[in-house]
């Protein structure tokens, strides 16, 4: 039987809850525990798939498939295993399945309620994740904040899951927030207080409490807060911002996070190897004078975790050098109204990432032809694939009105289209999702970056290059070095005589850790690199 950790946030939201959570999952693992983390989002929708970035950040994509909250990325990364769609769940889901039950008439003329139906609901999802992971350990992150009416169902089910499972295998970490007055100086406690005391009014009660704040925990506020929140003064633990998230393991694990959760769930484990977090840290803090400038060609430029996976490969990809990693925010926009030249001639490298919509596209297609007409590195993922494809047949095999028919349903020359099967899709879970094998062709670019002939890419997409264009891109020197192994599908374009000009339909990103940097990326992080030394004397 697993044991479960249930992390709960106070005070405000964005406050590290799921950095907490994927760090005790690093620490534990290190320690030989087999762990699975997942997520609770008390929202209406059934997956962000239809949520705007600026709502929610990016969409994280499972091997499975599954569209979900970004704090997935951060467990996988952290934990380094691929999750399922059963480790995220959403209020949108809890309700279809207890809807789409009642209309079966599987309760037997009950009256439909939120207690029991919907908490057994959450209840038999939490255990379903310890099941199949054969956990020892499930940390279970429920999303927003303690107060928030939506949230109740999830922190009425972990509270009832503590007499299901017995008091002595579960354990509470509240992540709350210490503000700081500066009028005073001081470390103000009682958000917390109140948070846990919301807590308790629900009959829930932390055992340990990780403090967010920007200052170094005082031992006055450290005294408080066990002294209000009744638990013990080891047990507030200080959860400072970092600037190195990969550290915020080995900081928590300094405090003896993963020690007192092991002690309050009653499991031995040896101490954690942390060696390889620590070297991670180490490549991070050596000292990087010299930076390889990336620049970011997106739309959603003001909102970082819209591109979090992104962000992150390229860090993970930029560790083992000695030449660090600085992303230079592009607006797609903006190239539509400047000279490219503007915004991109100083960089050593330049990211097309995912999207959707026409805004900001011909911005994106300027960056890429600047790019290959300038030998700048470039690497395209998804729709920085299609558009390098459009560029090229516009620019170089003379369809100067080739496009998506994402974009101008109409055009002459649609080098992107929909497959015959697609059309009449509506929004929500149509897109083709998830994993799908790429064979990779011989003596290309991809095959030297992933060393193989086949590998397993994470996709979220409805448009594919067509087909009937593809003899002719081919002939103007367009390399198709992966597709799919029916070869239907072009999964990777490359340009050989260029110093590093790749695109994939797939996400690369996804898969990229930090402890195991994704192939492409260091590739392309390579590539830009040795152009940035170029820059220094
Ligand atoms: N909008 C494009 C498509 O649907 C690209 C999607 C993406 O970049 N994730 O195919």
């Amino acid at each position: 039987m697993s044991r479960y950790v249930f992390v709960t946030g106070g005070v405000l939201s964005s406050l590290g809850k799921g950095i907490t959570a994927s760090s005790l999952g690093a620490l534990l693992k290190a320690s030989g525990v087999n762990v699975t983390i997942m997520k609770c989002d008390p929202y209406l929708n059934v997956d962000p798939g239809t949520m705007s970035p600026y709502q929610h950040g990016e969409v994280f994509v499972t091997e499975d498939g599954a569209e979900t909250d970004l704090d997935l990325g951060h467990y996988e990364r952290f934990i380094d295993v691929n999750l399922t769609k059963y480790n995220s769940v959403t209020t949108g889901q809890v309700y279809s399945t207890v809807i789409a039950k009642e209309r079966r008439g599987d309760y037997l003329g009950a009256t439909v309620q939120v207690i029991p139906h919907v908490t057994n609901t959450i209840k038999e999802a939490i255990e379903r994740v310890a099941r199949i992971n054969d956990a020892t350990v499930t940390i279970v992150e429920v999303g927003g904040t303690v107060g928030d009416i939506e949230g109740l169902p999830y922190l009425e089910a972990i509270r009832q899951m503590r007499n299901d499972v017995g008091r002595e295998n579960v354990c509470y970490i509240h992540v709350t927030y210490i503000p700081f007055s500066k009028a005073i100086g001081e470390m103000k406690t009682k958000p917390t207080q109140h948070s846990v005391r919301e807590m308790r009014a629900i009959g829930l009660a932390p055992d340990i409490i990780v403090c967010r704040t920007q200052k170094a925990l005082t031992p006055e506020a450290r005294a408080k807060i066990s002294l209000f929140c009744d638990i013990d003064k080891d047990s507030v633990l200080e959860a400072r911002d970092a600037d190195c998230l990969y550290e915020i393991p080995l900081l928590m694990g300094e405090q003896g996070l993963a020690t007192r959760v092991l002690r309050r769930l009653g499991l031995d484990a040896p101490p954690p190897d942390l060696e390889p977090w620590k070297q991670v840290v180490g490549q991070f803090r050596q000292r990087k004078a010299r930076r390889a400038r990336i620049g970011l060609v997106g739309k959603y430029v003001k909102v970082a975790d819209a591109y979090l996976s992104v962000l992150e490969a390229l860090t993970h990809a930029s560790l083992p050098h000695e030449i660090g990693c600085e992303v230079v925010w592009v607006a797609a926009e903006q190239l539509e109204k400047d000279p490219p030249e503007k915004h991109l001639a100083d960089l050593d490298g330049v990211v097309v990432p995912g999207g959707f919509g026409d805004r900001g596209i011909e911005g994106k297609i300027a960056a890429i032809r600047f790019c290959r007409e300038h030998g700048l590195p470039f690497l395209g993922l998804c729709l920085g694939m299609q558009c390098a494809v459009i560029e090229f047949a516009r620019h170089v095999a003379g369809l100067p009105e080739a496009n998506s028919t994402e974009f101008d349903p109409a055009t002459p020359a649609p080098v992107i289209s929909l497959l015959p099967d697609q059309t009449g899709v509506v929004k929500g879970g149509t897109m083709r999702l998830g994993a799908y094998p790429c064979r990779i062709v011989e003596k290309t670019l991809a095959e030297r970056l992933y060393k193989t002939s086949l590998v397993y890419e994470r996709h979220r997409h409805r448009y594919e290059v067509n087909n009937e264009f593809r003899a002719r891109l081919a002939r103007k020197g367009l390399v198709f070095s992966g597709t799919s192994p029916d070869q239907q599908l072009v999964e990777m374009i490359e340009l050989p005589g260029h110093p590093f000009f790749l695109a994939c339909q797939f996400h690369p990103e996804f898969k990229s850790r930090p402890l195991h940097p994704h192939p492409l990326f260091l590739g392309f992080f390579e590539a830009a690199a040795a152009r940035a030394a170029g820059r220094y004397p």
